[in-house]
């Protein structure tokens, strides 16, 4: 199966994709979880602080309301100051405190109201001479001390309390009972200080009695509600003071809750749990738009570094691959030169770079002479003629050469070989290429000379060998054959097919000799 393979600017920018998203993330997860944290812990910390202030509001206010009563009782111990009038007074003084004052006897009958009649909610008239024959009038007169009753419900289902307080004439005889009434509905201290209305973020207060009735709530119709199986109900019983995650319905609530020292009633505050999610998504917002802004910021930088990465590794890709495809090398030519400021990068382009130079020289070379070999002639011959470079070439063949491999051996054969090349190579000048041609056969291209020159050269050539010893022990002798560019030519197999000829004539006309090519041949 064939991996997929993908390039390497493609992998590069993938990875800093995947990792300024992860990056951003986990930021996200844990800058909301800290700032969900944080939002949480302090709606738990001011709903209780609240319930805690609303609790000392209200002792205050309960303490208030007692020592009111007190007052009353201790002043109406002179019978001077036993009068409607004086009563009426004091009532309307402390108006915004109780609903009702009354002074009843030992037998529980009112003897001074103010005002002078009141409608109960229950719509009974109540006045001077009613008989009050309740549980609480009962304790009231038999424990002859101060006290603020439970809260009560009439039957019509109004909440009230009594606040009361024993009466002593002058002589320190127990006459009855002074009593003030507070409907908790009705505008007064209690109800101004639990502030039954909720707030915008769906915050509110609720207060409950000992006994778990609820007795202040912004929803109406939960008033006098029995929540005494409420988890908070248990607790505020046992008289503590704290704060929790509470759910109610399919609502979570911050709770504050805390219990008044006088009368034991329970103070909770809430606040919907949902209130924070405002702030956490104005932050995931805020935090997604700044991590886009990095995002497109690291992408940018990431390009160029990716770019100054790939590009050299891209090039050296490119040139490899073409000096292999075409198999056409010209070392220095079409080369590049790759100057990275990443080391692997210079490495690999040094590496490969020698490799294919080494490459190079395996393809131009003949492998035992070290002389260019046949693809490298053509290539240059080629060139010379497109460039209309005037030269001269000599071919040339060792005569007899099958007798040496067969007296000598192949190996002795080779040595041959390698002695001609170097005697030739040594022979040519600078701007001569030399070469074999194929087996035993050799040439010499010869730069901007004559026929004649080349000639000349030739038949030096061709003397120095024969008087030379090979490495056989005897010299050798060759066959030459020359000839030159002539204006006609456009191909190097004319000219090759010229020197060709020529070389076969030294052949046929006895071997070592210089045949140079004539037209009239
Ligand atoms: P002529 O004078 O007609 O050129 O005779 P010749 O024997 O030189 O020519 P022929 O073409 O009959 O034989 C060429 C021989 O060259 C045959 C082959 O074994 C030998 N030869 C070719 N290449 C190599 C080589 O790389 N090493 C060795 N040792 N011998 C080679
Ligand atoms: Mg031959
Ligand atoms: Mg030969």
């Amino acid at each position: 199966m064939m991996k997929k393979v993908l390039k390497l600017n493609v992998v590069i920018n993938i990875l800093v994709i995947l990792v300024v998203f992860f990056a951003t993330v986990i930021h996200l997860y844990s800058s909301m979880d800290a700032l969900r944290t944080s939002l949480t812990n302090n709606y738990l910390e001011s709903n209780h602080n609240y319930a805690i202030k609303l609790a000392e509001e209200v002792d205050y206010i309960t303490d208030e309301l007692q020592k009111r009563i007190i007052t009353i009782a201790n002043l109406s111990s002179s019978s001077d100051f036993r009068q409607q009038s004086n009563l009426d007074t004091l009532f309307y003084s402390e108006n915004d405190h109780f609903n009702s004052i009354f002074f009843t006897d030992t037998k529980g009958v009112i003897q001074l109201i103010s005002p002078s009649v009141i409608n109960t909610p229950d719509n009974i008239s109540v006045r001077a001479g009613t008989k009050i024959d309740s549980e609480i009038m009962k304790r009231a007169l038999t424990e002859k001390k101060p006290f603020i009753s439970e809260v009560y419900k009439t039957k019509s289902g109004t909440l009230f309390l009594l606040v009361t307080a024993p009466v002593f004439n002058e002589q320190r005889e127990h006459i009855g009972v002074m009593v003030g009434t507070v409907y908790l509905e009705d505008q007064n201290a209690i109800k101004i200080a639990l502030g039954t209305h909720g707030y915008d973020d769906g915050s509110y207060v609720f207060a409950v009695d000992k006994k778990g009735h609820i007795i202040s709530h912004p929803n109406i119709s939960r008033i006098y509600a029995d929540i005494s199986d409420n988890p908070i109900m248990k607790i505020l019983k046992q008289g503590k003071s704290g704060f929790d995650k509470v759910t109610k319905g399919d609502k979570e609530y911050f709770a504050g809750y805390t219990t008044t020292k006088n009368l034991g009633w329970g103070i909770v505050s809430l606040t919907p749990a949902s209130t924070i999610n405002e702030p956490i998504n104005d932050l995931l917002i805020k935090i997604v738009t700044r991590s886009l802004t990095t995002l497109i910021i690291l992408l940018i930088i990431a390009t160029f570094l990716v770019r100054s990465i790939t590009k050299p590794l891209t090039e050296l890709a490119l040139y490899s691959e073409k000096s292999i495809l075409n198999r056409k090398i010209d070392i220095g030519k079409d080369d590049i030169n790759i100057q990275s400021h990443i080391y692997e990068i210079n490495q690999l382009y040094r590496q490969v770079k020698s490799h294919l130079v080494m490459l190079k020289k395996e393809v131009q070379l003949d492998g035992l002479t070290g002389l260019a070999n046949r693809r490298t002639f053509d290539e240059i011959i080629k060139d010379w003629i497109n460039k209309r470079q005037s030269f001269s070439i000599i071919f040339l063949d060792i005569d007899n050469f099958k007798k040496v491999n067969d007296t000598y051996g192949h190996l002795v054969g080779d040595d041959v070989l390698r002695y001609l090349s170097a005697t030739i190579n040594n022979f040519s000048s600078e701007d001569d290429l030399s070469f074999r041609y194929g087996g035993e056969e050799f040439g010499i291209l010869l730069k901007n000379k004559s026929e004649d020159e080349a000639y000349k050269i030739a038949e030096q050539l061709r003397r120095k060998i024969e008087q030379t010893a090979s490495p056989t022990g005897k010299p050798i002798t060759v066959s030459l054959g020359v000839t030159s560019l002539k204006e006609m030519d456009n191909h190097p197999k004319t000219i090759i097919e010229r020197a060709d000829y020529a070389l076969y004539q030294s052949k046929k006309t006895g071997k070592n000799r210089t045949t140079l090519y004539k037209k009239q041949d």
